[in-house]
């Protein structure tokens, strides 16, 4: 998703793009089946990916739009609500399954000059002060002033260049799964922090959801391994029956949750954004946000450069972009970390603050919308593409 949105951007911008993918993605399902893998889409990448020209038809294909977000907690009393009419604004966001976004992007990438190359694989790559070299499997080598390494928290690019990256499991695995439920999803995304992990409803369609539901990985494997029935039971009792019965519908997943940050994102000729760069725990859904923001910002970077007519490499323009985004990242990365804990802890002291909290965060009026513009990614110094049009 990132890649693909960079390459889009670039061209745009008039940079010659080539986009290696080791995968071919999928462009066509049976459109009553559903991906595992949706994400919560901010305002701030909606402006992005309308910019590039995939809103369009992802909106075409299918976007859930939803206005309300509701939290609370397993342990006690406290609870928020945040509501788009609280800030004026339509919604607080749209639920989007991934397979949408990549192939809206793949579709826009066709209408763009971007020289798109599937099931390639990056054979070696050098970095430094006379530029990058990289070499493809195939023994090709692509004369290119700059490599950006999208490629995912495994990132063969990172590795490469010999970027080292602080990586810390959690003690977490994501269960996903579609399911359906009795009362409809009311166009809320509903979230229960439990001792073990928070379980995410996230509204697709109708009455139906695509859920989140971080735990250990013990409990993670057996609800997995449940039969349906017994997996609706305990999802429903999850959720306290706030949406009634809740049904699965199709496969189950899990993803083992893991904190993960690059050292460094640049060195001479060299880039990393999204995952490659950093990875976070899903319960706020911000991971692909912050690889938009990424893309959106290096676009920025690159172009203030040529225009001080330094080459797409040069470490002055790539620190631009890598002291643009760290901060936010990392601050991201740090707030989601706290979350976990705080809401993990099995202590009253901190149950009885973290009731307080969400009572005080829910009552403060400026608090409150403060949270919602976050969820709706905004709050930060945008990057150009990112930012409402004028
Ligand atoms: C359970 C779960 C729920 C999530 N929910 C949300 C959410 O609601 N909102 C949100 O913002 N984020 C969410 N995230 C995070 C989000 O999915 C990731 O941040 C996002 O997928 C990262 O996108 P990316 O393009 O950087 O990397 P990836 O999606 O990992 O894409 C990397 C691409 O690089 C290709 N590739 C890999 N290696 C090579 C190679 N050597 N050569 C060529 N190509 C290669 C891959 O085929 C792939 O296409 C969630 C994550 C999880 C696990």
């Amino acid at each position: 998703m990132v890649g693909a949105a960079l390459a889009l951007a670039l061209d745009s911008k008039g940079f010659s793009v080539v986009l290696l993918e080791a995968r071919e993605p999928q462009m066509q399902w049976d459109a009553s089946s559903h991906d595992l893998r949706v994400s919560a889409i901010t305002r701030a990448s909606q402006h992005l990916l309308e910019r590039l020209g995939a809103w369009p038809a992802m909106a075409a294909d299918r976007v859930t739009p939803y206005q309300a977000m509701q939290v609370w907690d397993n342990g006690g009393f406290g609870e928020i609500r945040f509501d788009a009419a609280d800030i004026a604004e339509p919604n607080l966001g749209h639920i989007v399954e991934n397979r949408v976004i990549v192939r809206a992007l793949w579709q826009a990438l066709t209408r763009s000059g971007v020289d798109v190359r599937t099931s390639v694989s990056v054979g070696n790559l050098h970095t430094g002060d006379d530029g990058p070299s990289l070499v493809l499997a195939s023994g090709e080598t692509l004369p290119v002033g700059l490599v950006v390494g999208a490629d995912g928290a495994r990132s063969q690019v990172r590795e490469l260049a010999g970027i080292g990256s602080r990586s810390e499991p959690y003690d977490q695995h994501a269960l996903v799964a579609t399911v359906t439920a009795e009362l409809g999803n009311r166009s809320t995304a509903w979230q229960r922090f439990m001792r073990t992990g928070p379980l995410a409803l996230l509204p697709m369609q109708s009455d139906l959801f695509s859920i989140v539901w971080s735990t250990t990985p013990e409990e993670a494997a057996r609800l997995r391994d449940l039969p349906p029935a017994e997996f609706n039971a305990a999802l429903s009792e999850a959720s306290e029956w706030r949406l009634g019965q809740l049904s699965l519908l199709g496969e189950r997943a899990l993803f083992p949750l893991r904190l993960q940050h690059a050292e460094q994102y640049v060195l001479p000729g060299l880039a990393l954004v999204g995952d490659a760069a950093h990875v976070i725990h899903p319960l706020a859904g911000q991971g692909v946000n912050l690889g938009f923001l990424d893309a959106a910002a290096l676009v920025d970077a690159l172009v203030a450069g040529r225009g001080r007519g330094l080459s797409p490499g040069a470490m002055r323009g790539l620190r631009a972009y890598e002291r643009a985004r760290r901060g936010h990242n990392t601050a991201t990365q740090l707030a989601m970390d706290a979350f976990k804990h705080v809401f993990g802890s099995r202590s009253t002291v901190v149950g009885a603050l973290r009731n307080l909290g969400l009572g005080v965060a829910g009552r403060v009026g400026p608090l409150r919308r403060q949270f919602e513009r976050v969820a709706l990614g905004q709050g930060i110094d945008l990057p150009s593409l990112s930012r409402p049009p004028a």
